[in-house]
């Protein structure tokens, strides 16, 4: 189901979910979204979907968040 929608891993709160064995890199992505997700809490779903929905994945600022500095937050 991953990759039929174009995703590779997914994080959900503390979960990591991987069609592969993950990288350092995609390890390092998705664990940046566990810390965003414990920053942000239930918040962290809805502000995802919403910017996706603005921005698309690319420009997605916790995408771009997890896979580069600056970070949003520490
Ligand atoms: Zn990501």
């Amino acid at each position: 189901m991953l990759t039929r929608r174009g995703f590779g891993a997914i994080t959900f709160g503390h979960v990591i979910v991987s069609a592969t064995e993950p990288s350092n890199t995609v390890w390092r992505h998705e664990l940046r979204h566990v810390a965003q997700y414990e920053r942000l809490g239930l918040a962290f779903l809805p502000l995802y979907l919403w910017y996706r929905a603005r921005y698309g994945y690319v420009d997605h600022p916790l995408e771009r968040d997890a896979s580069e500095d600056p970070r949003l937050f520490p």
